[in-house]
């Protein structure tokens, strides 16, 4: 009988744990994908962009003869049909740790079982399950150096070659085409400029860490800071979607720290700090949802759209940092780390606007959109989350410019207004604007909306007013 290959954020052959268990059963393999209603309400760019992988992912697997079968519905169902007209015996998939997946999964899990469908979920998204990470106590880490500390001599799994061929069944189920599916009918921009910019599939992963590992990892600790540089390994897409293990990125840069120590390092603490992420949305989902630290909750926080928050959105705040960052993403579908902290700094705290409305942004433009990380990092730069991230840590956008972009080569990149021949990257902005915004280069340019030392002040009160009201 054939086993369910089910796939979700796993679209790659090589280092797939629930790939190869399927391949080594036997057994034909059905490759299977469903989009049900957790993944068809994704963000406007993670949907597109997952759409993409998807269509990779069905040309690899063609080339070796077999299929990516695309259906839509309610999982359960789905599965049940699917079972029911291939006859198969067995499903295997790769986890997941959102708690919305979680609790999918779980029932259907038990759903089959009880039908006598043998049901295996595999790890492979994470280097270290979050469970099998804990305190001396026996708890959750809050904090990310003991948690780093905790796993840095750990050796994760070894790394799964490409499994061999997948056998086909006697006949295919049918399948959707994924293309009729319009995976980016929510792009308010033309989808083909973010396309430009994306690096889809499992060999484009594979080359990439190749190169960042050959050549930019050296450089990585002095220079991930700097926006205009390509100095990180920009994988983020690549893992966001699964078309590259977490286990791969770990075992070749500890090959690499060999050659480049401190570099590799650095960057395997960076990768690290993804895994962190999982385990606090793992153990405390609501990580999610609400303030990490409940004492947050009643802060003076806007939750509503207002004009700042669509200049913000639109890159129109009148800071050269802050625009050139928004704009990056817009046309990108990424933001460099350095600028998504700026930016989430301007906005909880310059405009004293809630990080979900930030978080929420960011879950419709970013095309390596990560529930995790995602939510970390707003409570992190917020200062409501783990870890130790003061309120009154308030970055300043021109101080930035003067540490992070001092030849103002970033800002160039992205913002036309002003420059006599702007480069391609910044007028691209307004190729995708006019399509949900009307906005053009030759506008003024925005005013600054809101004096940066009035903007510190007020937020510095409404922190001390809530901590002694606390
Ligand atoms: P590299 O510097 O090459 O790092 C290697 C890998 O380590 C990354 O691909 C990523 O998986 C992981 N990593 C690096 N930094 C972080 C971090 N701070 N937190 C968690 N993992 C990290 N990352 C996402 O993947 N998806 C998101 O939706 C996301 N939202 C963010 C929102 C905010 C407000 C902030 C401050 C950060 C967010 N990040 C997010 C983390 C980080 O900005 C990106 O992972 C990083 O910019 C990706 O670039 P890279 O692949 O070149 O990273």
């Amino acid at each position: 009988a054939p086993v369910i290959w089910w796939i979700r954020r796993d679209l790659r052959l090589a280092d797939n744990p629930a790939l190869t268990a399927a391949v080594t059963s036997g057994a034909p393999v059905i490759p299977l994908y469903i989009l049900d209603a957790q993944d068809n309400a994704l963000g406007a760019a993670p949907k597109f962009r997952l759409g993409l992988g998807l269509e990779k992912l069905a040309e690899t697997l063609s080339a070796r003869g077999s299929r990516l079968i695309f259906r839509r519905g309610d999982a359960q169902e789905v599965l049940r049909q699917v079972i029911d007209e291939t006859g198969a015996g067995s499903v295997v998939w790769s986890r997941l740790y959102d708690p919305e997946a979680i609790a999918r999964d779980t029932a259907i899990k038990e759903d089959l079982k009880a039908s006598g469908i043998a049901v295996k979920s595999h790890g492979g998204r994470l280097l270290f399950e979050p469970w099998t990470v804990e305190t001396k106590a026996g708890g959750m880490f809050k904090v990310y150096t003991p948690f780093w500390k905790a796993v840095r001599d750990r050796q994760p799994a070894d790394l799964l070659p490409e499994p061999g061929k997948l056998s086909a069944p006697v006949s295919w189920p049918v399948s959707d085409r994924v293309t009729d599916w319009q995976m980016g009918a929510a792009m308010r921009r033309g989808a083909d400029i973010v396309r430009a910019h994306c690096n889809v599939g499992e060999q484009a992963a594979l080359d990439r860490l190749d190169g960042f590992l050959e050549e930019a990892v050296a450089r990585y600790k002095d220079r991930r800071d700097y926006p205009a540089e390509d100095a990180t390994s920009n994988l983020s897409e690549n893992l966001a979607w699964g078309e590259i293990s977490p286990h791969r990125m770990w075992h070749l840069g500890q090959r690499a720290m060999a050659g480049s120590g401190k570099g590799a390092e650095h960057f395997l603490k960076e990768v690290v700090w993804r895994e962190f992420a999982y385990h606090l949305m793992y153990h405390s989902p609501q990580i999610l949802t609400e303030n990490w630290r409940p004492e947050w909750d009643g802060f003076g926080w806007s939750s509503e759209i207002t004009p700042d928050v669509e200049a913000w959105q639109r890159g129109q705040t009148g800071y050269d940092f802050v625009d050139a960052a928004m704009r990056e993403m817009y046309v990108t579908g990424r933001m460099h780390n350095r600028s998504r902290m700026i930016v989430a700094s301007f906005l909880t705290k310059h405009l004293m606007v809630h990080w979900k409305v930030g978080m929420d942004w960011f879950a419709d433009c970013l095309v390596d959109w990560d529930p995790a990380a995602n939510a970390m990092g707003w409570q992190w730069t917020a200062g409501s989350g783990p870890d130790a991230a003061p309120f009154f840590r308030i970055y300043n956008p021109e101080g930035q410019i003067d540490k992070f972009d001092a030849d103002r080569r970033y800002i160039r990149r992205w913002i036309a207004e002003g420059q006599r021949t702007p480069p391609q990257s910044a007028s691209s902005f307004f190729d995708a604007a006019p399509l949900s915004w009307g906005l053009s280069p030759d506008q003024m340019r925005a005013r600054p909306l809101i004096d940066l030392k009035a903007g510190r002040e007020r937020a510095l009160e409404a922190y001390g007013q809530h901590r002694s009201a606390g």
